[in-house]
């Protein structure tokens, strides 16, 4: 996890820094998600935030959840489509995405490309709920929502 201990940690290749460990997207086992990896760009405890890089493989999505803090997003590699509260988008190199608080929301890279960003989150942060029968079922309401999600809403 890097910190102050060192000011500058040069790029490596492939969306890697000199000094930041590749970890798992997510370690507790009990959400929903396919082939991400997870580095840890910047967290201090006297900084109030985090600064995340997260890789999504080719056709593979993060989590279906919602929390109390918010996330704000840079594209940074690839494209992939978005689903924040009822609207699903797709998004591309560059592209900004704000997650506003309680608001369901997923990350999915396109088949043939891995799509990266940066995300931005509290230091201290309440731990993601996953959603119901009852809230999938309302989310599924929307054709495009229930289109989105009939894409890979599978246990990996
Ligand atoms: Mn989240």
């Amino acid at each position: 996890m890097t910190s102050s201990d060192k000011p500058v940690h040069r790029r490596a290749k492939d969306y890697r820094w000199q000094g930041v460990e590749e970890l798992p997207y997510k370690e507790d086992g009990r959400a929903l998600f396919k082939t991400i990896t997870r580095q840890v760009l910047f967290s201090d405890p006297q900084m109030q935030g985090e600064l995340r890089y997260f890789e999504v493989a080719p056709g593979g999505y993060s989590t279906l959840e919602r929390h109390e803090h918010m996330h704000a997003l840079l594209v940074l590699r690839g494209r992939g489509h978005c689903l924040v509260g009822d609207e699903v988008k797709a998004i591309e190199l560059y592209d900004l995405i704000t997650v506003p608080s309680m608001t369901w929301h997923q990350f999915r890279a396109d088949a043939g490309e891995p799509l990266g960003f940066l995300c931005m989150v509290n230091a201290a942060r309440d731990k993601p709920q996953l959603p119901t029968a009852q809230d999938l079922s309302r989310l599924k309401a929307s054709p495009a929502v229930a289109a989105f999600l009939a894409e890979g809403q599978h246990r990996p």
